[in-house]
C-alpha cells in the first residue's frame, strides 16, 4: 500500500450492494481522499452521503491489532493453531456437523471462495452460512423456483429504460441512493412513472405518482390481483408463456386471491394494475420488504409471476430486480457461501454437480445435504450441537433476530472464534479466540454487486499491528488442519484464478454462472481488472438474461409459482397490539463499526428513535421526544418516539443499528422473533408484535 501513496487507485464502496466505484489517494500518513469513479458503470462517478464519507471511515482508532486469546494479547501461531486444533478436535470427537461458520456479506469474494471451501469440501460439513441470509436468502429461493438458478435478469440500465419502475418494500432512496439518483435523472429525462409499494411512507415516495400503503405482508395479494387483471385485460404474452409451465395454477391461485388483504382500497390497487398495463416497459425493484419475511419467497414468485405472463423481463426496461443490501451478497452466492448452495451456481443437492466440485478441490468429501441455515444454526449452538464456531466480519449478537437468545448461545457455546477489524463489538466480547482482519481500504479482492458485476477492491492503506486478510487466515488454518496443498495460496489473485477454472465447470451441467473467461489472467492481469458484468460474453439480451425464453430448470423453461396469502407468523393481540417494522437509516451501515467515525454521517439521526402514528401516540400519551418502552415475546428496548403519518396506524418502525456498544437499550433485533420463512429461512424481521408504554 505505502507504493501507492499519492496515486489516484480504483476500489469500490463497501456502504452497500449498488457497488459503486471510488477513485482513492492515500497521503501515506494514514489518511485517504475519495471521489467518485466517473468510469465505472455503477455510478459514473456518482456517490452517496455514505460513500463521500468514506474517508472519515477509515481511523484506526478502536482496531483490532492483534490475536487475543481467553482475552490476553498472543501471537498468531498460538491463535491459529489453538484455532486448527479446537477445530480438529471437534470433529474427531463430535463430528463435522459440530463445526459451523457465520461470514458475512463484507467479505471479499476470495475470502468467501476460501471459508466455503474450507468448511463443504475439507471439514466435510455444509454448516457455513452468511448473514445474507438475514438480507436476500428468499430472492435466491425465488429466483431458484422461477428460473432453475439464481439469477438476476436485469441490469441497472433497465432503471433507465423503463417507463414505469415499481418499488416493493424498498426504500431506494436510501438504501441505494446512487440508483435512485440514476432512476430520478431517467425520471427528468423521459418521464418515468414511480409506484411505490410499503406500508411506511419514505422517501422514496416523494417523487412517486402512486404510493401503496399496504398492510405489512400485503405483497402477494397486490400481485396476485395484478396476475388476475393482466389475464383479464387480456395483457399476457402468450408467445412467452409457451417458454414456462405452472402457468394455469398460479392463475387460479391469483383468482381466487382476496385482493382486500393487500390492506389498501382495491380501486387503487387496480389503478396501479392500470399503470401495469399501460407501460411496456416495466421494472419491479425489490427488497427486505419483500424479503424478510416468512412468507417471503412467496412474495418473490408473486413478482417474477407477474413479469413472466407478460414477457416482461430480460429486455431493455424490463424485469424483475432485487437489490441486495451489502457489497458482495451476491459474490456470496456466486461462490456458495450459503449453507444450501455449492461453488459457482451448482447444487450440493446434485450428485453430479457435488462430485465434480469435489474432483476439481481435490476435496475428500463434499456434503450431500444442507447445512443449518442463520436461524437454525444459532439454535444448534444454543442447544450444544454446534460446539466450534467461527464468525466473521458480522456482529450476529445483535443483529440475529431474538438476540438475547443469540447472545446467550454463543457465550455458552464450547469454542468460539471471531475475526473482525474491533474487539468492540457484542460479538467479538464472547470470543474465545479473536483475530485482526485487514479492513476496506487494506485488503485485495473482488465483489459483485446487484446487477452482477465484479469489481475489484484494492489496498492502499496499510493494516494496523499485525492484522491479515481473510482469505489468509482461512488458509492458514486450513494448511495447520492437514490440507497444505489445497490452501497454499499466497495471493488473492491465485484464488480468484481458481474460482474461475471452477466456474468452467458449470457450462457441463448448463449453468449460468461461468467467468472461466478471467481464469488465465496474471497477477498483472487481475491488480489490473476492470468492473466486468456476466455473462461475460455478449449475448443478444445486451447482459440480460431470459428475454429470450431460455431458462434454467431440466426442460429449459421458466416455472410459475402459485402463492396465496400468508399473514406474518407473529399475531398483534391485546398484549402486542403493535406491528413493528425494524430497517436502515440513510446514513449508518449495519452495526455502525464505520460509519459511526464520521460525525456527519452520526449528524442525521444521531439516536435510535421508534416512528408513531400521531393517533395512535395520542392514545399512549405520548409526545414528541418521548422516551418509550418496547416490549416484545422476545425481549425489550427502551427509544426515542418520533411521531409521524409516514406510519399507518397500529405499525411502528425502528432502525436496526445501534448495538449493546452504542446504546445498550436499543438492541432492536433483541424484539424480533426467530420465526423464518419454510422455503429460504430467511427470518421475519419486519413484522414482530410489540406493545409501547411511555417511560
Ligand atoms: Fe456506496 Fe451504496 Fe452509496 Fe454507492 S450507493 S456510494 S455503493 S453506499
Amino acid at each position: 500500500p505505502a507504493a501507492h501513496a499519492g496515486t489516484e487507485v480504483r476500489s469500490t464502496c463497501p456502504y452497500c450492494g449498488v457497488g459503486c466505484g471510488v477513485l482513492l489517494t492515500a497521503d501515506g500518513q494514514g489518511g485517504l481522499a475519495v471521489r467518485g469513479d466517473p468510469d465505472h458503470p455503477a455510478n459514473r462517478g456518482r456517490l452517496c452521503s455514505k460513500g463521500s464519507a468514506l474517508a472519515e471511515t477509515v481511523g484506526l482508532s478502536g482496531r483490532l491489532r492483534a490475536p487475543v486469546v481467553n482475552g490476553a494479547e498472543a501471537g498468531w501461531d498460538e491463535a491459529l493453531q489453538l484455532v486448527a486444533d479446537r477445530f480438529r478436535d471437534t470433529i474427531a470427537e463430535h463430528g463435522p456437523d459440530a463445526a459451523a461458520f457465520y461470514v458475512s456479506g463484507q467479505l471479499l469474494t476470495e475470502d468467501y471462495y476460501v471459508a466455503n471451501k474450507l468448511m463443504k469440501g475439507f471439514i466435510g460439513s455444509a454448516n457455513i452460512d452468511t448473514n445474507s441470509r438475514l438480507c436476500m436468502a428468499s430472492s435466491v429461493a425465488g429466483h431458484k423456483r422461477a428460473f432453475g438458478t439464481d439469477t438476476v435478469p436485469g441490469t441497472y440500465e433497465d432503471l433507465e429504460q423503463a417507463d414505469l419502475v415499481v418499488l416493493v418494500g424498498s426504500n431506494l432512496a436510501w438504501c441505494h441512493p446512487v440508483l435512485y439518483q440514476r432512476l430520478l435523472a431517467a425520471r427528468a429525462e423521459r418521464g418515468t412513472k414511480i409506484v411505490v409499494i410499503d406500508p411506511r411512507r419514505t422517501a422514496s415516495c416523494d417523487q412517486a405518482e402512486m404510493h401503496l400503503a399496504i398492510a405489512p405482508g400485503g405483497d402477494v395479494p397486490v400481485f396476485n390481483r395484478l396476475l388476475a387483471r393482466l389475464y383479464e385485460g387480456g395483457a399476457l404474452d402468450k408467445e412467452f408463456l409457451a417458454r414456462t409451465n405452472g402457468f394455469d395454477d398460479a392463475l387460479r391461485a391469483a383468482l381466487t386471491s382476496d385482493p382486500d388483504l393487500a390492506g389498501v382500497p382495491v380501486a387503487q390497487l387496480d389503478a396501479f394494475c392500470d399503470l401495469w398495463m399501460q407501460h411496456d416497459k416495466v421494472v419491479t425493484i425489490y427488497s427486505q420488504g419483500v424479503n424478510q419475511s416468512t412468507s417471503g419467497s412467496d412474495k418473490v414468485n408473486a413478482i417474477l409471476n407477474c413479469h413472466l405472463a407478460t414477457g416482461r423481463i430480460g429486455t431493455p426496461g424490463c424485469g424483475p430486480f432485487s437489490v441486495t443490501g451489502q457489497p458482495n451478497a451476491m459474490g456470496g452466492r456466486e461462490v456458495g457461501g450459503l449453507a444450501n448452495m455449492l461453488a459457482c451456481h451448482l447444487d450440493l443437492e446434485n450428485p453430479d454437480h457435488r462430485s465434480a466440485v469435489r474432483e476439481f478441490w481435490g476435496a475428500p468429501s463434499v456434503p450431500d445435504a444442507p447445512g443449518k441455515k442463520a436461524v437454525e444454526m444459532f439454535r444448534a449452538v444454543g442447544d450444544g450441537r454446534i460446539k466450534a464456531l467461527w464468525i466473521i466480519h458480522t456482529n450476529p449478537a445483535v443483529t440475529m433476530p431474538d438476540a438475547d437468545a443469540v447472545r446467550a448461545a454463543i457465550q455458552g457455546c464450547d469454542f468460539v472464534v471471531v475475526s473482525d477489524i474491533t474487539g468492540a463489538t457484542d460479538t467479538a466480547r464472547l470470543a474465545d479466540v479473536l483475530l485482526p482482519a485487514s479492513a476496506w481500504a487494506e485488503k485485495d479482492g473482488t465483489v459483485t454487486n446487484s446487477d452482477r458485476t465484479i469489481s475489484r477492491q484494492r489496498s492502499v492503506l496499510p493494516a494496523p499491528g499485525t492484522a491479515r486478510p481473510d482469505w489468509d487466515i482461512l488458509a492458514e488454518v486450513g494448511r495447520r488442519m492437514g490440507w497444505g496443498t489445497a490452501f497454499d495460496y499466497e495471493t488473492p489473485a491465485e484464488i480468484f484464478r481458481e474460482y474461475a477454472a471452477l466456474s468452467g465447470i458449470t457450462g457441463q451441467f448448463g449453468r449460468d454462472f461461468d467467468i472461466s473467461a478471467l481464469s488465465d489472467l496474471d497477477d498483472a492481469g487481475y491488480d489490473a481488472l476492470s468492473p466486468a458484468r456476466w455473462p461475460l460474453t455478449p449475448t443478444r439480451q445486451g447482459g440480460r438474461f431470459f428475454g429470450d425464453g431460455q431458462f434454467f430448470h431440466p426442460d429449459g423453461k421458466a416455472r410459475f409459482i402459485p402463492v396465496t396469502h400468508r399473514p406474518p407468523a407473529a399475531r398483534t393481540d391485546r398484549r402486542y397490539p403493535f406491528r413493528l417494522n425494524t430497517g436502515r437509516i440513510r446514513d449508518q451501515w449495519h452495526t455502525m463499526t464505520r460509519t459511526a467515525l464520521s460525525p456527519r454521517l452520526s449528524a442525521h439521526l444521531a439516536e435510535p428513535y421508534l416512528d408513531i402514528h400521531p393517533a395512535d401516540a395520542a392514545e399512549l400519551g405520548v409526545s414528541p421526544a418521548d422516551l418509550v418502552q418496547v416490549h416484545s415475546p422476545a425481549g425489550q428496548a427502551i427509544l426515542r418516539a418520533r411521531i409521524t403519518d409516514a406510519q399507518r396506524r397500529g405499525e411502528v418502525f425502528a432502525p436496526m443499528h445501534w448495538t449493546g456498544e452504542t446504546a445498550p437499550s436499543a438492541r432492536i433485533d433483541a424484539l424480533v422473533p426467530g420465526e423464518t420463512d419454510p422455503v429460504s429461512g430467511q427470518p421475519e424481521s419486519k413484522a414482530a408484535v410489540v406493545r409501547v408504554t411511555r417511560l
